[in-house]
């Protein structure tokens, strides 16, 4: 057996493509190992979003240099979206690196190994062929086994938003075939899955045409899978929050309450120079009618602060939008210009104004995690137990809201729902008491 040790970086599809790339790899011989140290292949899963996306690989492979100097060379492999958008690039520029596969290409990879085995030659993949891969994916079971598991259900993206690289490094949208979805659900729940996390760059423009499902079609039917207890799905775009999608929420059992749903600024002004095609309008009328639903669902949300041509008053507008919805467990960050993107040349505004203005924003969605979490205390909450601390001292889960929750759980709680009364908290994790029996009165 070849030993694979796998790094990746960025979102969670990232992460469900780096489990989905060890299933393959399985098939030619190689294990995972989690010490690079002794590994023959690595595999750096990449993040093209923000930032120095390209230096940090750069600056990663000199690190596993270092740490292989003394000793034979394992086989480098770049994937991800900085490896779609740099191609051959990569192989010129850093000889260390052997194989460079982009996202839709990985059902490529195992072929592509063996044939750089074979010739010693260096590879780049980066066709676009999203129903090939999951074709090939789908006749290979996903095992990750783990308590909260991704599952993809469409990638790609037509939005275009102007600051945006994900239209040009995962491709054109596209959405698996229902029953191949449902398929992979099923073997989760088989390897121990509890909770599905539906994924997608735009999640709810989820659309098998073949047979006119959408992503309210796809909830109810996992929901059936009788070990499921809980379904999230991330990430959404304003505008496909469809009414399908909204009245799912009067009838699910298992759909939690808290939708993840980008805004990423609060001035229609902004949003327009974005070309994120949504006003805010129409994101708090699904607010509305979502709250109107179920009064207890909350929301999240991502936002990009400085965006080029923000003001003042359009950041007001962000601030006064935060303040009304109550966001819980949100993102934000600074514009970051990315390659090849409309937004790429235009003039970035000061950088100390965009600095004190997430500074700004992420105290206030920060106090007001704080605030909700300090409501809890001496409440009985629902947490779905996934494992257990580090030290196995304690047990670790979460809310329905996401929130981790850290209590005097057992191995034997691990998977199951259980009732925890909450003793104290920090803005990010709840610390509580397991209720042995789940019919008791708290104060
Ligand atoms: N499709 C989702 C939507 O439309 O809201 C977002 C997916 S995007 C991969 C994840 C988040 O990265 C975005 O919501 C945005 O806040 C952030 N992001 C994307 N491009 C960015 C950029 N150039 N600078 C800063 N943040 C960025
Ligand atoms: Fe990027 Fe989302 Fe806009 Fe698509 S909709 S371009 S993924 S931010």
């Amino acid at each position: 057996m070849q030993k694979i040790f796998i790094k990746t970086f960025g979102c969670q599809m990232n992460e469900y493509d780096s489990n989905r790339i060890f299933d393959s790899v399985k098939k030619i011989g190689y294990q995972k190992s989690e010490n690079l140290e002794e590994a023959d292949c690595y595999l750096l899963n990449t993040c093209h979003i923000r930032d120095k996306a390209k230096e940090k690989v750069y600056s990663e492979i000199g690190r596993v240099k270092k740490s292989f100097r003394a000793k034979k060379k394992p086989l480098v492999i770049i994937a991800g979206c900085v490896a779609q958008a740099e191609n051959q690039e990569m192989l010129k520029r850093e000889p260390y690196i052997d194989l460079v596969i982009g996202p839709q290409a990985y059902h490529k990879i195992n072929e592509t190994i063996l044939n750089h085995i074979e010739k010693r030659k260096k590879i780049e993949q980066t066709d676009f062929d999203a129903v090939s891969k999951f074709k090939y994916f789908s006749k290979i079971k996903n095992e990750a086994g783990k308590i909260s598991s991704f599952l993809t259900i469409q990638e790609g993206c037509d939005k275009f938003c102007h600051f945006c690289v994900v239209p040009y490094t995962r491709g054109p949208e596209y959405s698996r075939p229902f029953n191949q979805i449902i398929e992979e659900a099923n073997y989760l729940s088989d390897n121990g899955a509890k909770e599905i996390i539906l994924l997608g760059q735009n999640v709810n423009a989820y659309t098998d045409n073949s047979n006119s499902k959408r992503l309210s079609d796809l909830v109810l039917e996992i929901e059936k899978i009788k070990d499921i207890k809980r379904i999230r799905y991330t990430t959404s775009h304003p505008n496909d929050m469809t009414d399908d999608l909204i009245e799912v929420y009067k009838v699910s059992k298992k759909l939690m309450p808290l939708v993840h749903l980008p805004v990423q600024s609060g001035s229609d002004r902004i949003l327009k120079l974005m070309n994120r095609k949504h006003k805010i309008d129409h994101y708090l009328k699904v607010y509305d009618e979502l709250k109107k639903i179920n009064q207890s669902i909350e929301f999240s949300s991502d936002f990009i602060i400085g965006y080029p041509g923000e003001t003042e008053e359009d950041f007001q507008s962000t601030v006064d939008l935060i303040k009304k919805v109550n966001f819980i467990n949100s993102y934000s960050f600074i514009f970051s210009p990315r390659p090849g993107t409309k937004a790429e040349a235009l003039d970035l505004i000061d950088k100390k104004t965009s600095m004190e203005r997430l500074e700004f924003i992420q105290n206030l969605l920060s106090e007001n995690q704080t605030q909700m979490n300090k409501k809890l205390k001496n409440r009985t909450i629902d947490v779905l137990v996934e494992n257990l601390t580090e030290d196995k001292s304690k047990a670790f889960g979460r809310t329905e809201y996401m929130t981790s929750v850290i209590f005097n759980g057992k191995r034997e709680h691990i998977g199951k729902i259980v009732k925890v009364k909450i003793t104290n908290s920090n803005r990010t994790t709840l610390f509580g008491e397991l209720l042995s029996n789940p019919d008791q009165k708290v104060a």
